[in-house]
């Protein structure tokens, strides 16, 4: 049996499984890992990615904070791509209960996932800081410099977990409580060397853990099942088996 056959007969004999995912997951829909070579990381900004997407920053140079955000991190584009549709599927069969990501791309969603835990936030909520007036991605991007709410004029801010800032606390139960109730745990797109990924992980108790990864992660050592390929490519050929 190869290793995709395996993972077939795992997802055919689980029925709560779990999907842990990273960047790795999106980059497949054209959206840059901040933290492979040719992402966010090694380009040329006045201040390094991860000073520019922090609180402090924020608030000290909103204006070039969203010149920055308008340039880079507009997903509202990007389309799903097999491994979004394929987990989608997955939920609707009745075989998936979470997914949990690090991603802010709100791609799980468009292709149909409904439980989705995303740890870091989204893109397309944004709220006013003043009266916490609700808008969508598509009401950021497509504003001039620095978007400001309609009702009050007050600042908008995205919805998105800056650095310096913490997680949400629910969406942190959610996701420990999804994975510590799953029978299967699939880890796909992430080295897991980001906080808090590694974190979550050690509250699975279930029976298969999969990791599938280009890169070696910190936890092929626990893996049951450890598959070095692209993640869309994985479940196409896992769905290409049935
Ligand atoms: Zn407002």
């Amino acid at each position: 049996m190869d290793n995709i056959e395996k993972l077939a007969e795992i997802i055919k004999n689980s029925e709560r499984i779990v999907f842990f995912g990273g960047a790795g997951v999106s980059t497949e829909s054209g959206i840059p890992d901040f933290r492979s070579t040719d992402g966010l990381y090694h380009q040329k900004w006045a201040y390094p990615p991860e000073t520019i997407l922090s609180h402090t920053f924020f608030v000290k140079h909103t204006d070039e904070f969203y010149r920055f955000y308008h340039e880079k991190m507009d997903c509202t584009k990007a389309k799903p791509n097999y491994a979004h549709i394929y987990l989608a599927k997955l939920e609707k069969e009745g075989k998936l209960s979470a997914v949990v990501t690090q991603n802010i791309d709100g791609l799980h969603q468009a292709a149909g996932s409904k439980n989705v835990y995303e740890l870091h936030g989204s893109v397309h909520r944004n709220y006013c800081t003043k009266c916490r007036k609700f808008f969508d991605g598509e009401y950021i991007f497509s504003s001039e410099g620095v978007p400001k709410c309609d009702a009050c004029g007050g600042l908008i801010k995205p919805d998105v977990v800056l650095y310096e800032e913490s997680l949400d606390g629910n969406t942190i139960n959610g996701a420990v409580k999804a994975i510590s109730n799953a029978d299967t745990l699939i880890i796909g797109g992430t080295s897991l060397t980001v906080y808090p990924a590694n974190g979550f992980v050690n509250y699975f108790n279930g029976k298969n853990l999969v990791i599938i990864n280009k890169s070696p992660t910190q936890m092929d050592k626990k893996a049951d099942l450890m598959i070095a390929q692209n993640i869309g490519e994985v479940f196409s050929e896992v769905d290409r088996l049935k």
